[in-house]
Formats: structure tokens, C-alpha cells, sequence
């Protein structure tokens, strides 16, 4: 038998590699910017065409490479960052395992212009797939610009796989907000084709969350700091009412470098406790210093999982410097815009009538909504009645039929062939699906002003995911309009959302990026979907008979009463019949 086994040739080795370390242009974006920061930049920019699928291009002011080193660069395990195994104990720069740009060239057109500033000349090498296809000397101003062209050219299953420029550009945006949180001393720049998402000066952590989070956030940020003999913690928390119902706003840094760790993400959210409405998440920009020695960055290509070696440690430190930030700065809820803003929605949890009795005034199209039963009731037709009647107790009036709310959960109601639990929920949401599918195709929806407009701002993809949608949620009864460059203004909003407004958009827009991703779903269904989810009444909520009786009859005049719009149960009968066998 001859020997089979050879070794692969350099370009497929690094495109293998490349699987790892570059998953998207998101990270592209990483692996560039932080060769920037490593090389000493000032002044970062980043363009990106088409979410980074047609161009990524990062520009730095940094150190820059002789012709050689240029070369060198694209070597797969070449780095100038460590030499010995040693070195990897004391890591001090962002990059080391020296993969990125041998991945990232292996897996696109690519073309590097760089110079050193004490020589006259700098070096151009452009690249396909890893093959140099030319190199020369260039005058180019001193530092480095990489362009990334057409990233998975050579690898259409890859490059199919990428999900739309939305998605990609919110990866991007994400990575780039990592790295601009970690170097607050280098102003960065961010632009999607000719628009400018980002530039931000330079300045202290506090202004640089500022510049990318917006002016809402100057009142609410509180320093945490804390020290122990072997972890240090800076940073900043967000006042709990400023927590949203996304995890999208929690950043922690080891070593200045953005880590996932869902165990350190415990010990904040454990800290807030008894603070934060149920289900929302606090703002957090937390950066842990722990000698190199007790860490171990080297677990991920894309370094973005560390091992402590003492991880309790670290929790009880974190949990504590949380806990202090928030004592320190008794964080009650503010008086000021936003303020007010939470105390309508925790006067509307209590009594849901609350708006609606203060509320005369509606937009857009006027309804008189005059409670909750007529909520349910908008599309009821007499063969929907019909649907219904089958499993009614006909020979009572309906008033004297046993209906009762079991738990704040179920809604309990008799039906000739037994009982019939509802899941109120469920239910409601496919009331509520069902009546936005009608709007988005009739633009009929009802809305209802809101007593204090409310300014929400977004991360850029989410702006445009928003503009995207902006037709169907003017159908669906929303009132918004685009105030400032990240922020929306909302006036009006479908009336079941009234009362928890915040909580409901902010919501939507998730529930939709995750359809979207998940399920690559229909823009209105999906919105139909998210909308319903978001609004409907929870599990908990105490009804009123009207209430109960609105839901049951809303339920029963949807074409398919019995599943809620993402396939669970709305409801199942005990029937009598089975009642029975228990006693026989
Ligand atoms: P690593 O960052 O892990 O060392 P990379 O593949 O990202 O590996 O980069 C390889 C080498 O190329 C770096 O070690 C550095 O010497 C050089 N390099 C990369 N980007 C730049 C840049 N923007 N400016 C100066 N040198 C750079
Ligand atoms: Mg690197």
C-alpha cells in the first residue's frame, strides 16, 4: 500500500481555519479592529458596504508593517504578539494566536496597504484565496487599510449561509460596540455604505457609553468599582429603569477583552435582584482585571469564552461590586422623563383600565374603546358564533354558566360535553394574531395616543429594521415617527399595548429578529406573530368576567380557535363523561 497521507496545502489549511475564526463579516470586523488596537491606533474607521458581504474595510493610524512583515502577516500561526509558549500567560494583546488575517485572506479578496511612518514608501499586496496576485510598493498615508472583498467568494455554501443585511449588520454593529467599549482612548468610526452608524470621539468610558448608547443613558449610568487582591472591577451599571427586555446591553471585559460567560452574567442579574420588572435586563459595561496567570483566553478561536481558574471567586466579587454600585447610588426610580414613563406602566399592571378611562383621546382611526370585553370582540360573525355554540351549555343563559379565572392562568368555562380550560394566554394571542393579520392587510388598526410620547432609542440595525417596518406598524396602529439618528418618537399605539408600551415595542423588535433568524418568517406574519406574543395579556393577570367572557368569545370567532399562533394549545375539555369514570 503507498502512504496516503499528505500535507495540506497552505490555502486549504487555511481555509479550514478560517471555519473557526470567521463565521461572518461580524467577524471580520473583530479580528481587524483589534489589530488596529493592537498596533498602537489613534483613529480607527471601519466601512462596510452591503453588511460587510461586498466590502469591510478598517483603516488605522497605527504602527504599520514593513514589506516583509505585510507578507508575513498572512502566514497562518505568524504573529509578531508572542514568541514563546511563556507568552501566553502574560497576554497584553487583543490578537496572538496569529490566524486572523491568514483565515480572513484565505476566504476572500483581499488588499492590504500599509506603512511604517519612518519610511517613504509603504507596502500594497493584494491577494485571492490566499494567492498573492500582486505586491508593490504604494504611497499610502502611515498606518494600515485592510479591505475585505467579497468575503466566501470561493465558498458559496458559506456565503449563502449568511442571513440578511439586517442581521449581518447588527453583528457588526455588536462586535464594533465590543471593541469601541474596551478603547474609549481610541476614537472609532462605523459607517454602512455612505451613512456614518458611529463616529466617536475620544474621552472617558462614561462619554464613549454616551456617544453609543445615547443621552438617555448620562442620568442613569453608576460607577462600580471594586478591588480585591486578585480581581479588580470598573465600569458602569444602568439604573434598573433603564433595563430593557433584551440582553442586548451587557458587556463584560477580562482584561479588556469582551467575553460570554453566563455564570459572571448571573452574579449581576443576582445582585439586581428584587430591583428589575420580570424578564428585563439591566445595562452593564463591566471590566474585570485578573492576572493573566489565573486566566485561559486560549479556549475559543474567537476568544470570546475564558477559563477562571478560581471562578467563584470572581462571581462573589462581581455580585458584590454590583451590589455596592447599586446602594451607593440608592437607585429609586428617577423623577425626571423616563422616569414618569415607569410609573405609568406600574399603575397600568395594577389597573389595566387605568388608560383607557383616562385616555378619551384617539388617532388615526377612531374606535371608542370603551374596555376589554370590545377588545376581543371586533371580527365575531354569526358562523363564528355558530363555532362556538357547539360546545356551549345552550340551555343556560350565559350568564349563569359556571366561568372562572383558575390560578390568574386558565379560564374555566362549562360546555355541554364538560369543562373547558383556556389557556388565556395562548388564547388571547391568537385573538390578537388573528386581528393584526386584518390590519396589516386593511391598515384598519385602532390606535391610541399615548399620554407621554415616548422616545426610545435603537442600535442602528434595529433603526433600520424599524424604518423597514414602518408601513405595517402605521396598519397595526402604531404612531411613530424617526426622531434624531438612533431614536424613534412613539405617539400611539395599538390600545392593548397601551400601558406597557416600552415593554411591548422594545419586545417586538426582538421576538422579530429572532423569527426572523430562527425561522426565516414572512415580514407580516412574523410581525402578526411577535406583536401577539408581545401584547397579549400574560399568564398571572386577573380578568374580569366582561374580560373572560371577551376572551372566550374573541377566541371562538378565529378560524383556528384551537391552536395559538406559534402551534401550542389554547385549550383542551375535561369532558363530563371522563369525570365520571372517576367515581364510577
Ligand atoms: P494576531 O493578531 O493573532 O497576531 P493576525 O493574523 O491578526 O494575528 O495578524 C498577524 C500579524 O500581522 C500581527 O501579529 C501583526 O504583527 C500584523 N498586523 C495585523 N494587522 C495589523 C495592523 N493593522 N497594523 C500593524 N500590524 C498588523
Ligand atoms: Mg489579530
Amino acid at each position: 500500500m503507498p502512504d496516503i497521507i499528505k500535507q495540506l496545502p497552505d490555502s486549504i489549511a487555511n481555509q479550514i481555519a478560517a471555519g473557526e475564526v470567521v463565521q461572518r463579516p461580524a467577524s471580520v470586523v473583530k479580528e481587524l479592529m483589534e489589530n488596529a488596537v493592537d498596533a498602537g491606533a489613534t483613529r480607527v474607521k471601519v466601512i462596510v458596504k452591503d453588511a460587510g458581504k461586498q466590502l469591510i474595510q478598517v483603516i488605522d493610524d497605527g504602527k504599520g508593517m514593513s514589506e516583509s512583515d505585510a507578507r508575513m502577516s498572512l502566514e497562518r500561526h505568524a504573529t509578531s504578539k508572542i514568541a514563546t509558549a511563556e507568552d501566553l500567560f502574560a497576554l497584553t494583546t487583543m490578537g496572538f494566536r496569529g490566524e486572523a488575517l491568514a483565515s480572513i485572506s484565505a476566504v476572500s479578496q483581499f488588499e492590504l496597504q500599509t506603512r511604517q511612518s519612518q519610511d517613504e514608501l509603504g507596502t500594497m499586496l493584494i491577494t485571492e484565496g490566499s494567492a498573492v496576485k500582486k505586491q508593490e510598493k504604494c504611497s499610502c498615508p502611515p498606518g494600515t487599510s485592510i479591505s475585505v472583498k467579497n468575503l466566501f467568494f470561493n465558498i458559496p455554501a458559506r456565503r449563502n449561509f449568511l442571513k440578511g443585511n439586517p442581521v449581518e449588520l447588527k453583528h457588526i454593529t455588536d462586535e464594533f460596540i465590543h471593541v469601541a467599549l474596551a478603547h474609549p482612548q481610541i476614537s472609532f468610526l462605523l459607517a454602512s455604505g455612505d451613512e456614518i452608524i458611529f463616529d466617536l470621539p475620544t474621552g472617558k468610558l462614561s462619554q464613549r457609553i454616551v456617544n453609543i448608547f445615547g443621552k438617555t443613558y448620562q442620568q442613569q449610568l453608576a460607577a462600580c468599582t471594586e478591588e480585591t487582591t486578585s480581581v479588580k472591577v470598573n465600569g458602569y451599571i444602568g439604573r434598573p429603569e433603564l433595563a430593557r427586555r433584551t440582553r442586548s446591553e451587557q458587556f463584560l471585559f477580562v482584561n479588556n477583552r469582551f467575553i460570554r460567560n453566563n455564570y459572571l452574567h448571573h452574579a449581576v442579574m443576582n445582585a439586581f435582584e428584587g430591583l428589575l420588572p420580570e424578564g428585563s435586563y439591566p445595562f452593564y459595561a463591566l471590566f474585570l482585571e485578573i492576572d493573566p496567570k489565573h486566566i485561559d483566553v486560549n479556549v475559543h478561536p474567537t476568544k470570546t469564552e475564558i477559563k477562571f481558574i478560581d471562578e467563584r471567586a470572581v462571581y462573589t466579587v462581581v455580585r458584590v461590586a454590583v451590589r455596592h454600585a447599586l446602594g451607593m447610588h440608592q437607585m429609586v426610580p428617577a423623577i425626571d422623563f423616563s422616569g414618569n414613563i415607569n410609573l405609568m406602566d406600574s399603575i397600568s399592571k395594577d389597573q389595566p383600565d387605568y388608560h383607557r378611562t383616562v385616555l378619551e383621546e384617539q388617532t388615526g382611526n377612531r374606535v371608542n374603546v370603551s374596555g376589554w370585553q370590545s377588545l376581543y370582540e371586533s371580527n365575531i360573525d354569526q358562523s363564528d358564533v355558530r363555532q362556538f355554540s357547539q360546545f356551549s351549555a345552550t340551555e343556560r343563559p350565559s350568564s349563569e354558566r359556571v366561568l372562572f379565572q383558575y390560578q390568574n392562568k386558565y379560564i374555566v368555562r362549562e360546555v355541554s360535553n364538560g369543562l373547558m380550560f383556556i389557556d388565556q394566554q395562548a388564547a388571547h394571542e391568537r385573538v390578537l394574531y388573528d386581528r393584526y393579520l386584518l390590519h396589516m392587510k386593511n391598515s384598519s388598526g385602532a390606535s391610541q395616543q399615548m399620554l407621554f410620547p415616548l422616545t426610545l432609542d435603537f442600535t442602528p440595525s434595529d433603526f433600520i429594521l424599524l424604518s423597514e417596518m414602518k408601513s405595517e406598524l402605521d396598519a397595526l396602529g402604531f404612531r411613530l415617527e424617526e426622531f434624531g439618528k438612533q431614536n424613534y418618537l412613539f405617539t400611539g399605539v395599538p390600545p392593548e399595548c397601551s400601558g406597557s408600551e416600552k415593554q411591548v415595542i422594545e419586545g417586538l423588535v426582538e421576538q422579530f429578529k429572532m423569527n426572523q433568524n430562527e425561522l426565516k418568517m414572512e415580514r407580516r406574519e412574523n410581525l402578526a406573530r411577535s406583536l401577539s406574543k408581545k401584547a397579549a395579556i400574560r399568564r398571572g393577570q386577573p380578568l374580569s368576567r366582561e374580560q373572560q367572557e371577551g376572551l372566550v368569545r374573541g377566541l371562538f370567532s378565529s378560524a383556528n380557535p384551537s391552536i395559538s399562533p406559534d402551534g401550542s394549545p389554547t385549550y383542551f375539555i375535561f369532558e363530563g363523561s371522563q369525570m365520571d369514570s372517576y367515581f364510577a
